[in-house]
């Protein structure tokens, strides 16, 4: 019998986590893998590009992570690029509230679950009542008694509202922590959603989770690293090979179009679409577009997009590695100097100089370096017609609030990013039609951030389908392995 195919169309997270999973030389599967990306570039919605102005790869936008995050984490272990990620601890957040006034969410998660108590406590951007609010919703929403079932149907709003958090609590925190995490605002999310992310984060069995950053470009972290591997293992990665038609005969896919060719899949061959549900209803077979898979598909192929303003200073500009704005219009500000540089103090030196400046060799080596800030505003609709001239104003004005500088050193460049497509919208009810890496087709799979993981539409979402999938794959493809 000849070696079975798995064509994998998709170079994102989800397809590239796939391609190392299957390849691993120890499961001794004999497969021969092919990786088929539509785009010039891999990475999907994690891709980067050569800045023009700085010679440098820089990102769509910026990813954060969680230490939670297992199974991408475990990816990265795999890529040997772990260390690339790194998460501060304690964790400290500077937020900005509508006054200017700033003030610092703190979790230390050497106390476990206190921990997390304490940062609400001590929070000083709410008032008292609003704290103790917080702590009333965080007992019920971690109590083990509260299915995220019996709340899916509800959106996360309504559902902090009937836990007891106060208007004032879900404007000034809330609101921020869920845009973030679900590229959505309160009212459009699933509190199934909410219920999950706090259990998996601030929760979890270990108390609050860290949150981290890497201090390398997407490239660097995981598109070349995996590439490289994946075709060391022998696997066939090509890129501006889109999948088209695809068509089916005895609930087999038989062949498909890729580019201008057709291409025939063999009997033991397998094919799996790892994109998200607005690129699958343009692909799936015809005869399927009347079944559940692909109504349930349509449901969520909605999507809700992320703005990033890259912006490059003549000088210092003198922020946190992460600044959060508890009123819009901007939701966060990076600092990227401080974040591609972890091994640089945050805080200022005994003689009130600035680590970061004194790392690029004094004021003068800082003013010809510059400053790399970048900004994102989530949860921004798909059709949004802001001019990128709009968008960098709110940014710079965001900018000045959040370090009190004026004016601000020469603005030297800037690009403005639009992932209009970034999440699908998970609303109240939606997790019904999130389909499994299954799709009624013997030989047809699902995979991606999209699929029924139970977490948002996030880089863990993506590679924990992935890695699910494997395992299925591999029981399938074995000798004697599971398949009936
Ligand atoms: C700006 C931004 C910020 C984000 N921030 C975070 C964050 O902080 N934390 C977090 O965890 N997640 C974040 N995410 C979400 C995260 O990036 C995604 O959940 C994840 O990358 C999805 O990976 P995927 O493989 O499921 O899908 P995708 O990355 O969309 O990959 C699908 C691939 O399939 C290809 N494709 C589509 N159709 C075809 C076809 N017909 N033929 C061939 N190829 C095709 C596409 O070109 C793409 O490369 C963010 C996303 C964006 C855009």
């Amino acid at each position: 019998m000849t070696v079975p195919t798995v064509y994998i169309v998709g170079a994102g997270l989800s397809g590239m986590a796939l391609a190392e999973s299957l390849s691993r030389p120890e499961r001794g599967v004999p497969i021969r893998i092919v990786l088929l990306e539509g785009r010039p570039n891999p990475g999907g919605r994690v891709s980067s590009y050569r800045e023009t102005y700085t010679g440098q790869w820089v990102d769509n936008g910026q990813h954060l992570f969680m230490d939670v995050y297992s199974s991408m984490l475990s990816f990265l272990d795999r890529l040997g690029t772990r260390n690339r990620v790194v998460f501060p601890s304690p964790f400290s957040i500077e937020l900005l509230d509508g006054k200017d006034k700033s003030h610092i969410f703190r979790i230390d998660p050497k106390l476990g679950r206190i921990g997390g108590l304490l940062g609400v406590l001590s929070f000083s951007g709410l008032s008292l009542g609003s704290r103790l609010s917080m702590l009333k919703a965080g007992s019920r929403m971690s109590s083990g008694a509260l299915k995220e079932e019996t709340v899916d149907h509800l959106d996360a709003r309504t559902f902090l509202l009937q836990s007891g958090a106060t208007p004032e609590s879900i404007e000034r925190f809330w609101e921020l922590l869920i845009v973030s995490a679900t590229n959505l605002s309160s009212p459009d999310v699933s509190a199934a959603l909410l219920l999950r992310i706090l259990r998996e984060t601030l929760f979890g069995p270990r108390g609050s989770s860290l949150i981290g950053w890497s201090s390398v470009s997407h490239r660097e972290l995981v598109i070349d690293p995996a590439l490289t591997l994946f075709e060391r293992r022998g696997g066939e990665v090509r890129l501006k090979s889109a999948v088209a038609k695809i068509s089916l005969s005895d609930n087999r896919v038989r062949s498909m179009v890729v580019g201008d060719q057709e291409l025939n899949l063999s009997p033991n061959d397998h094919l799996v679409l790892a994109m998200p549900p607005w690129s699958l209803e343009k692909v799936l077979p015809i005869e399927m577009m009347d079944g559940e898979l692909c109504q349930n598909i349509m449901r969520i192929s909605f999507f809700s997009g992320i703005v990033s303003i890259h912006l490059w200073f003549s000088g210092p500009v003198d922020l946190p590695s992460i600044g959060g704005f508890m009123s819009g219009p901007i939701h966060w500000v990076f600092n990227k100097d401080r974040m591609l540089h972890p091994e640089i103090p945050e805080e200022k030196r005994p003689d009130g100089k600035n680590y970061l400046d004194v790392a690029y060799g004094g004021e003068e080596g800082r003013r010809s370096a510059g400053t790399f800030l970048s900004l994102t505003v989530s949860g921004v609709d798909g059709r949004d017609e802001t001019s990128d001239e709009e968008w960098v104003q709110r940014a710079l004005l965001a900018v000045e609030r959040f370090s009190g500088l004026h004016p601000l050193p020469d603005l030297l460049h800037h690009r403005v990013i639009r992932e209009r497509m970034s999440t699908p919208i998970l609303g109240p009810g939606q997790s019904l039609y999130r389909p499994s890496n299954q799709t009624g087709v013997s030989n047809m799979w699902l995979c991606g951030d999209t699929t029924d993981t139970g977490l948002p539409a996030t880089m863990e979402s993506a590679v924990r389908s992935a890695h699910v999938l494997a395992e299925i794959l591999v029981r399938g493809l074995l000798p004697g392995g599971g398949r009936k």
